[in-house]
């Protein structure tokens, strides 16, 4: 077992009209959702996304983590379709779960969106989730600094959320539970507004968990309160069987995705980046989703353009190639092997169907259509 303390806070900020950040604490689960969505829809999603994981707090494994944000956002999506309201709500959500495992006890995360979760470490800050947003892909693809991203105008841009689609890619981690580590779970509005070293500052300076979350939003509004802010802060009071742990925690770290689809999925130019922030986290998922598109269109092609076999004509002779008569966009047909038999022995109806490419699905079957070639043209006159 895993003894936790905690404390938690939120604020509306000094410039939203709502609070549309929802949290949810129930040890050993803890939870920050940030909503989206015109009117009262994304304080409706946030809210909808807390209360669901609030059906099971003490999930057993990282699978199942992943399976109530999977149940969450399937609610969320249903009632997004159901009600004309809602429709393009969505949230983030960044669980923490003390969980008993086999081994020992053991913490399981999972995230969506750019709420984060951060450890306070000996040395600084530790961010442990990544966010899902157009500014940190761009980040990582080399485009934007950190410094940069920390102010861009379009870094509320998300590319993953709750609610937008019947299948969302959900991140998970398993890390060590080690006695003394405090972890923060918060939304935007906390670390646009405060520094890596100002948050942490606070997380190592303030003992009562209770005490630091309140500090932490109020810092924040004072700085400019310019969205919702909201902390949890979480810390690992006692465990019964510890378990040895590595500096960063980390034993798994599950993305949704492979490292080289989460690099370069958006696409942005200089001059929308110098821009006015035109885009919204709706357009944002968007260019997400076509360019998922895109590439499964691609790859479709480039499978089909690949598959296959036809009987053709190279020069005097007749052969099977692999790949599609004509090629399909750049992808040429190549040479597989010779039937053994000039374009001269064919009958004018077997060439004229040979010319136009008789396809198959197997070599196997190409050959044996290659075979009854040889056979008519043997018994021509
Ligand atoms: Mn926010």
């Amino acid at each position: 077992m895993i003894e936790f303390g905690w404390g938690a806070a939120t604020d509306i900020g000094r410039i939203r009209s709502n609070n549309q950040d929802r949290l949810l604490v129930s040890a050993p689960m803890f939870v920050v959702a940030d909503g989206m969505g015109g009117h009262q829809a994304g304080e409706v999603a946030a809210l909808m996304a807390v209360e669901s994981l609030a059906e099971n707090t003490t999930p057993t494994s990282v699978e199942e983590i992943v399976s109530l944000v999977d149940h969450a956002n399937t609610v969320i999506v249903d009632r997004a379709t159901d009600e004309s309201s809602m429709r393009g709500m969505g949230t983030t959500v960044v669980v923490l779960v003390g969980l008993e495992l086999d081994n020992g006890p053991a913490l399981g995360v999972a995230n969506v969106g750019d709420s984060r979760l951060y450890r306070r470490a000996d040395d600084g800050l530790v961010q442990i989730t990544e966010d899902h947003s157009l500014v940190e892909t761009l980040v990582r693809d080399g485009r934007l600094s950190h410094d940069e991203a920390a102010v861009h105008p379009q870094r509320n841009i998300l590319t993953r959320a709750l609610g937008i689609d019947g299948k969302v890619l959900v991140d998970s981690w398993l890390l060590t539970a080690v006695v003394g580590d405090r972890y923060l779970l918060c939304s935007d509005g906390l670390f646009n507004e405060l520094s890596a070293d100002e948050i942490y500052t606070i997380l190592d300076e303030v003992e009562s968990p209770d005490t630091a979350a309140r500090r932490l939003v109020s810092e924040a509004c004072a700085a400019g309160g310019r969205d919702n802010v909201t902390a949890v802060v979480v810390d690992v009071v006692d465990i019964d069987r510890p378990q040895v742990a590595s500096h960063d925690r980390v034993v798994e770290f599950r993305p949704a995705l492979p490292t080289a689809v989460r690099r370069a999925p958006v696409v942005v130019t200089e001059g929308t980046v110098a821009s006015k922030p035109v885009f919204t986290w709706r357009l944002g998922l968007f260019v997400g989703s076509v360019l998922t598109v895109m590439t499964v269109l691609i790859v479709s092609v480039v499978i089909y353009a690949r598959s296959g076999y036809f009987v053709g004509i190279d020069g005097p002779e007749v052969v099977i190639y692999k790949g599609r008569p004509n090629g399909v966009l750049w992808f040429d047909p190549t040479f597989e092997e010779s039937v053994d038999l000039s374009v001269a022995g064919l009958s004018p109806a077997d060439l004229e169907e040979v010319r136009s490419g008789v396809t198959f699905d197997s070599l196997g079957e190409a050959e044996r259509y290659g075979f009854e070639l040889y056979f008519r043209a043997e018994k021509q006159p």
